[in-house]
């Protein structure tokens, strides 16, 4: 039986058992982002594509704008200091603009590749396409033939497609 004298250190200890729980989860899920070795998945940064930059600027061609607010969305921070992007956008949220700087960096990243259009069933994939003179990045998913980003420029000659 408790004595009624001790009911209040007792709240006082559970209470003080269960703070630093919840400070830890709060805590870990503020790292997530910033562990060098998080690794969202394709899908993740697909499902994290709004076709808006956070800042709410738009370029004259936004395939990598918006594409790189997804990766950052998504948990990929290191596009925010990677030396593999010179040039960002102008609205201070520091999204990349140049899609061969994002080709770049998904070189980087790569540990398979494909050229050429994808074969169904092969899943989420970082797509690089070029014709002379223009350049394009997006995500293409090889299982429902969707996109996300601008456009999916699948009659231009150049098809590289990255998964990591
Ligand atoms: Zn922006």
């Amino acid at each position: 039986m408790f004595n009624r004298r001790y009911i209040f250190p007792l709240v006082i200890a559970l209470v003080l058992l269960t703070l630093p729980g919840c400070a830890k989860r709060h805590h870990d899920r503020d790292l997530r982002g910033a562990r060098a070795n998080f690794e969202p998945t394709l899908k993740e940064v697909a499902m994290a594509y709004t076709e808006t930059c956070v800042g709410g600027d738009r370029e004259s061609n936004n395939c990598a704008h918006f594409l790189s607010d997804a990766f950052i969305r998504a948990g990929y921070t290191e596009l925010l200091d990677s030396e593999l992007i010179t040039e960002r956008c102008t609205c201070g949220a520091g999204r990349v603009v140049r899609a061969q700087e994002m080709l770049k960096w998904f070189q980087s990243k790569s540990k398979r590749f494909h050229s050429g259009r994808l074969e169904a069933g092969t899943g989420y994939w970082a797509t690089y396409q070029e014709k002379p003179g223009r350049r394009h990045v997006t995500i293409l998913d090889a299982n429902t033939g969707r996109f996300y980003g601008t456009a999916d420029c699948k009659n231009w000659p150049v098809q590289w497609n990255y998964q990591w």
